[in-house]
């Protein structure tokens, strides 16, 4: 898994129109006829100027955000988040004597209908759609998740809509916590595979690495691999620490295992291949002497012969980069 960073230019440029989206469909446009709507003043502003309430929410549900509360939903980071979201379920069934049930329903309806899969994911308000817009700014190239897909992002010009785009996973699942469905930091940009399979897997802080959160994500766990016989190796995950099973437990709960099996007969078994089946250690051979006396540094020498990305903060320019590092420094350390 890929530590994502703060990300802070990105949860700007985003925030700026999801506090104004998400405070429209609550309030509906401030207007002389509506004085308790929400506006941010700037008349250029798309959903300030131009959305208009969220129909069919409870006025209940609706009374519990104020200002602040609405840009704290959008910016929050993920330990706060579920602070707000259990704070606000808690504050609507004291004051509506409604029931859990009801605080999803309308937190689904708002923020997971109309805002991740309408707004978020389909409406063109200004430009181009937020799951693209949002995927550009955090300009990462690989899944979060695995590494082992690319998530680039490219429009077709013809204007047909169509491109590649990441899928953005809800690392708090959206069915149990639908409120926090738009929420900056609970927006993970993942393959098709992984988020499929993550589904509604429940994580949590206490016993999960988050890549907005664990700057280490990638270093508290290793592959390595389990040698049955000469030519059938097997993929393994296991914990960089003794002292601490968070890493592997995340990259469990995530899947990684089953993602990564298929690549045991495969890329596994290349790298081994250079280890042991040509000549003495040839892996060591292709990394010292392939470029001779050019001033290559080890960066790049990895990247052109294995196709990777040795430092941790570029694994997700290229695919395989944690699974092929961690490999070859094992293979290559044995004697
Ligand atoms: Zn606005
Ligand atoms: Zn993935």
């Amino acid at each position: 898994m890929i530590y994502l960073g703060d990300q802070i230019d990105a949860l700007n440029a985003y925030s700026k129109e999801a506090v104004c989206w998400l405070g429209v469909k609550l309030k509906g446009r401030l207007t002389t006829s509506n004085s308790h709507g929400y506006s941010c003043g700037d008349s250029a502003c798309y959903p300030c100027n131009h959305s208009n309430i969220r129909s069919k929410i409870n006025q209940g549900f609706r009374d519990l955000f104020t200002d602040a509360t609405i840009k704290e939903l959008i910016e929050a980071k993920p330990h706060r988040l579920i602070e707000i979201n259990n704070s606000l379920q808690t504050k609507f069934i004291a004051a509506t004597g409604r029931t859990v049930k009801d605080f999803k329903a309308n937190a689904k309806k708002l923020c997971l209908i109309s805002g991740f899969t309408g707004w978020f994911s389909k409406d063109e308000t200004v430009g181009e759609k937020w799951n693209y817009r949002l995927a550009r700014l955090l300009d990462k190239h690989t899944c979060t998740y695995c590494n082992r897909e690319y998530v680039f992002v490219y429009r077709n010009p013809s204007g047909s809509g169509k491109g590649m785009v990441p899928q953005f996973d809800h690392w708090f699942a959206k069915t149990d916590y639908p409120l926090l469905a738009i929420s900056f930091y609970n927006l993970i940009p993942s393959c098709a595979t992984c988020n499929t399979i993550k589904s509604s897997t429940d994580l949590n802080l206490t016993d999960h690495l988050h890549p907005y959160v664990d700057s280490n994500i990638s270093s508290t766990y290793e592959f390595s691999y389990l040698p049955i016989t000469n030519i059938d190796n097997r993929i393994i995950l296991k914990n960089s620490s003794l002292f601490n099973s968070k890493g592997l437990d995340t990259v469990n709960a995530l899947n990684l295992p089953l993602i990564y099996k298929g690549h045991s007969g495969k890329e596994l078994q290349d790298l081994i291949d250079l280890r042991y089946k040509y000549s003495d250690n040839y892996l060591n051979i292709l990394l010292e002497d392939t470029f001779g006396d050019l001033q290559i540094s080890k960066e790049e020498r990895y990247r052109l012969i294995f196709g990777i990305e040795l430092d941790e903060e570029n694994h997700h320019k290229r695919i395989f980069s944690k699974f092929k590092g961690d490999i070859i420094s094992e293979l290559l350390s044995i004697k």
